[in-house]
């Protein structure tokens, strides 16, 4: 192989996890974002643990492999073994129940508890397009995001806000990461 045809073969794998109370939406994000499909009815996630979607970054063929808890947040605590080799995460609360809002604070210590590596982090605050029931304020998201050094935004996977924003972002960060070998 020519170091050409090896410089066109360069691609990068990453993996992102995504993380937050029961029922905050993770599955929606991301099938919203993989497939831009939504349930209203949350069902199970049984059997599909990632989707995979390619991103062209500076001409750079990027994939990232998205894992979803398949419903073991339920036992508080995902395995240690849904974190390995993360190099990305989205935290997702819903900004219509504070109780998923308080606990962030609990998953970002497991995933530092857990991450082997520099992870590019981002605080979602889901459900935004329900607003007129909101419990935590945009002000409220964003210093926490501050004081824990982490990206924010607000998404709603039911009507599309800022979801392919938000995976995208992390993915362009890790990419960052590696390119500046922070990893
Ligand atoms: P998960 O348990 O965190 O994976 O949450 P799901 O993706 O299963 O979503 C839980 C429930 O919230 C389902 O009834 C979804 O239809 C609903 N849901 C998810 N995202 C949104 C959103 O952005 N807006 C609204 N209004 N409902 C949402």
């Amino acid at each position: 192989m020519s170091s050409d045809e090896e410089e066109e073969a360069e691609e990068y794998l990453f993996k992102v996890v995504i993380i937050g109370d029961s029922a905050v939406g993770k599955s929606n994000l991301l099938s919203r974002y993989a497939r831009n499909e939504f349930n209203l009815h949350s069902k199970a996630t049984i059997g599909v643990e990632f989707q995979t979607q390619t991103l062209d970054i500076e001409g750079k063929e990027v994939k990232a492999q998205i894992w979803d808890t398949a419903g073991q947040e339920r036992f508080r605590a995902v395995t240690s073994a849904y974190y390995r080799g993360a190099f990305g995460a989205l935290v997702v609360y819903d900004i219509s129940r504070r109780s998923t809002f308080d606990s962030v604070p609990r998953w970002l210590h497991e995933l530092d508890t857990h991450s082997d590596t520099t992870v590019a982090r981002m605080l979602v605050g889901n459900k935004c397009d329900l607003a007129n029931i909101r419990e935590v304020s945009v002000e409220e998201g964003k210093s926490l995001a501050e004081a824990e050094g982490l990206f924010f935004i607000e998404t709603s996977a039911l009507d599309s806000t800022n979801v392919k924003t938000a995976f995208e972002i992390v993915i362009k960060e890790i990419y960052n990461n590696v390119s500046r070998k922070v990893l």
